[in-house]
C-alpha cells in the first residue's frame, strides 16, 4: 500500500454547500421554536460551516404530533405492502443514482475518505431495497389445532418510532434504522448525531421525491440531551431504536423505563481478532488492519483488540506495524486515502489521550500522535500498541478511533479467556486453519456477531447486535420487522365451544 496520487494541500469545500439546516416536521423545513441553533464544523478545518436548528422538547412534540398523525389518520400504515415496496425502492434509486454527491457531502462533514464515503452510501441504498423486498415477502404465522381451533397472527406496525442515531457513517445508519421502520408501515421522528447532520438533511428530499406521504418522515437535529431526551420521554413514541455509545444507552434504558417502551439498542465494541500461528498470516494481516483502520477506526465493529499465539507473534507484530505505517493518512476527499480526518476536536482529543495512556501502558510500534504533514484538523497516525496487558485501558475500553491494541497469548482457553474478558461484546473475528477450534471458539466467544477468517462482510439477513454492553436485542433480517411491528394472536374456535362451567352447581331448574 504505497500512496498514488498527492493529498491536495487544502480542504475540499463540496459546492452548494448549505450555511443552515432546519428540522423538517409535517412536510414542511422549518426552524426551532426558540429559534436556536447549533454549530456544524467539517474535521479538516474545524471551522464552523454551518447552523443547524437545536431541538428541544417542543420542537419534538411537534414532530411527534405530525408521526402521530400521519399514523392515526394518513394511508402509510394501511398501505398494501407492495405499494410502500414501491416508495422504498424508489427511495433506493434516488440514493444510488446521488451516491458520488452524498458521499462527497458525507466525507465532509464527518472526515470518512471518500471512497469509504461511496461505499456507505450505496450501502444505504441497498438497505432500502433489502427491506423493500423483504416486506412484501413476509408472511406470518398461524397454527391450527384440527377441528377445534385456528391461531393466526395478525402482525400490525405499532406506531411512531424514535430513531437515534450517531455519527459515524450518519447516513449508511440511519437507512439501517428508516428502511425497516418505514417498510413495516410506521411513521418515524430522526434524530440524527449533532456532529454530522448534513447528509440527514438529504432525506427529506428523497422521500418526497420517492412519494413517501407527508407526516410519515420527521428529523430534528438538536443535542441528544435536548432533543434526543425529548424523544424517549415523549409518551407517545413508543419505540427507540437506538445507536450510540454504550453510557447513553444505559441513560436512555433508565428513562424509557417508565413509558415500558420497546428498545432497540446498539452499542459500543471492543471486539476481539484472533490469530492462530495456523492461520493464513497475510490475510489475518491485510484483514486486521482493515479491520481496524477503515472508517477512520470510528467502526463498533473494529477489530481493536488483535490477540496472537506467541509462536508468530514477534512476527506478527513486526509485519503489523510496517504495513500501519504505510496506510494513507490523507484529506476525506483525496481517492488515495485510507484513513481519513476523525469526526471533531472533541473526538480527536479524546483518541489523542488514549494514545498517551498506551505510551504509559504498553510498547508502542507504529503511529503515536498526530499525522505527520497535517498540522491542522483531526489527523491522527495509525496507532499500534504490542504488548498490551487485558488490565491496561487500552485493552478496556472503546477509543473509536484508528489505535489497536495487540497482546500475545499462549493456548486456546488463554485467547477464549482475553477475547471475553472486556464488558463489550459485539463482534470477535477468528484466523485459523483448524475447523473443530474455529468452530468452538467462535461458539464460545461472547460476542452477537462472528467472522472465521473474515474480514467484516455481513448479509443482510443475518442478525446483527452485541451481547453484553454492546447492546440488547436484535435487529437484521426479520428481526427488524419483527421489532418494529406488534404480532397480535387472533384465536378462533372453529369446533363446539368448550367452557369450563363455573357458577352452575347450585343453578335452579
Ligand atoms: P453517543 O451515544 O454520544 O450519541 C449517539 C446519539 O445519541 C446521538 O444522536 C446523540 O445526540 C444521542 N444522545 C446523546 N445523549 C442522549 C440522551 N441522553 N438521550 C437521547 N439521545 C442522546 O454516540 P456517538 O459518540 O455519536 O457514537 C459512537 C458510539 O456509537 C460508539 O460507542 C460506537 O461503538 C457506537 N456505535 C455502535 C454501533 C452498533 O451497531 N453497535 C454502530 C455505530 C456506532
Amino acid at each position: 500500500m504505497t500512496q498514488t496520487t498527492p493529498a491536495p494541500a487544502t480542504r475540499h469545500v463540496p459546492a452548494d454547500l448549505p450555511d443552515r439546516i432546519q428540522h423538517y416536521i409535517g412536510g414542511a423545513f422549518v426552524d426551532s421554536v426558540d429559534g436556536d441553533t447549533f454549530d456544524v464544523l467539517d474535521p479538516v478545518s474545524n471551522e464552523t460551516y454551518l447552523r443547524a436548528a437545536a431541538g428541544k422538547k417542543a420542537d419534538i412534540d411537534l414532530a411527534v404530533a405530525a408521526a402521530r398523525r400521519a399514523f392515526a389518520e394518513g394511508p402509510w400504515p394501511r398501505m398494501l405492502p407492495r405499494e410502500r415496496s414501491r416508495v422504498l425502492h424508489r427511495v433506493a434509486d434516488i440514493v444510488e443514482s446521488r451516491d458520488a454527491r452524498l458521499a462527497e457531502l458525507e466525507s465532509f462533514d464527518s472526515g470518512l475518505p471518500i471512497t469509504q464515503a461511496l461505499g456507505q452510501a450505496r450501502r444505504a441504498a441497498e438497505n432500502f431495497r433489502f427491506f423493500a423486498d423483504l416486506i412484501v415477502a413476509q408472511s406470518d404465522d398461524a397454527y391450527k389445532v384440527p377441528g377445534r381451533q385456528m391461531n393466526y397472527v395478525n402482525r400490525k406496525p405499532i406506531g411512531v418510532a424514535g430513531l437515534i442515531t450517531p455519527w459515524n457513517t450518519p447516513f449508511m445508519l440511519e437507512s439501517w434504522k428508516l428502511g425497516p421502520a418505514l417498510a413495516t408501515g410506521n411513521t418515524v421522528v430522526l434524530k440524527p448525531a449533532e456532529f454530522t447532520p448534513l447528509s440527514a438533511s438529504l432525506w427529506a428530499g428523497i422521500f418526497e421525491e420517492a412519494g413517501l406521504p407527508a407526516g410519515v418522515f420527521n428529523l430534528v437535529n438538536g443535542l441528544g440531551e435536548d432533543a434526543g431526551d425529548a424523544l424517549v420521554k415523549h409518551p407517545d413514541v413508543p419505540l427507540i431504536s437506538f445507536t450510540g455509545e454504550s453510557s447513553t444507552g444505559q441513560l436512555i434504558f433508565g428513562n424509557a423505563a417508565p413509558f415500558l417502551k420497546g428498545l432497540s439498542m446498539e452499542l459500543g465494541g471492543k471486539s476481539p481478532a484472533v490469530v492462530f500461528a495456523d492461520a493464513d498470516l497475510e490475510a489475518a494481516v491485510d484483514a486486521t488492519i482493515f479491520g481496524v483502520f477503515s472508517l477512520n477506526g470510528e467502526r463498533c465493529t473494529a477489530g481493536s483488540r488483535i490477540l496472537v499465539e506467541r509462536s508468530v507473534y514477534d512476527e506478527f507484530v513486526e509485519r503489523y506495524a510496517a504495513q500501519a505505517k504505510r496506510v494513507v493518512v490523507g484529506y476525506p476527499n483525496d481517492p488515495a486515502t485510507e484513513v481519513g480526518a476523525l469526526v471533531h476536536p472533541e473526538h480527536y482529543d479524546k483518541v489523542m489521550s488514549y494514545i498517551e495512556i498506551g505510551k504509559q501502558e504498553a510498547r508502542l510500534v507504529a503511529g503515536g500522535g498526530r499525522a505527520e504533514g497535517f498540522a491542522q484538523g483531526n489527523f491522527v497516525a495509525p496507532t499500534v500498541f504490542a504488548d498490551v496487558a487485558p488490565d491496561a485501558r487500552i485493552f478496556q475500553e472503546e477509543i473509536f478511533g484508528p489505535v489497536v491494541a495487540i497482546t500475545p497469548f499462549d493456548s486456546d482457553e488463554e485467547a477464549l479467556t482475553l477475547a471475553n474478558g472486556v464488558r463489550y461484546g459485539l463482534a470477535a473475528y477468528i484466523w485459523t486453519n483448524d475447523l473443530k477450534r474455529a468452530h468452538n471458539f467462535a461458539q464460545g466467544v461472547e460476542a452477537g456477531m462472528v467472522w472465521l477468517n473474515s474480514n467484516n462482510v455481513r448479509d443482510l439477513r443475518t442478525p446483527f447486535g452485541g451481547v453484553k454492553a454492546s447492546g440488547l436485542g436484535h435487529e437484521g433480517g426479520y428481526r427488524s420487522i419483527d421489532f418494529y411491528t406488534d404480532q397480535q394472536a387472533v384465536h378462533i374456535t372453529l369446533g363446539e365451544v368448550h367452557n369450563p362451567t363455573f357458577g352452575k352447581s347450585g343453578e335452579q331448574h
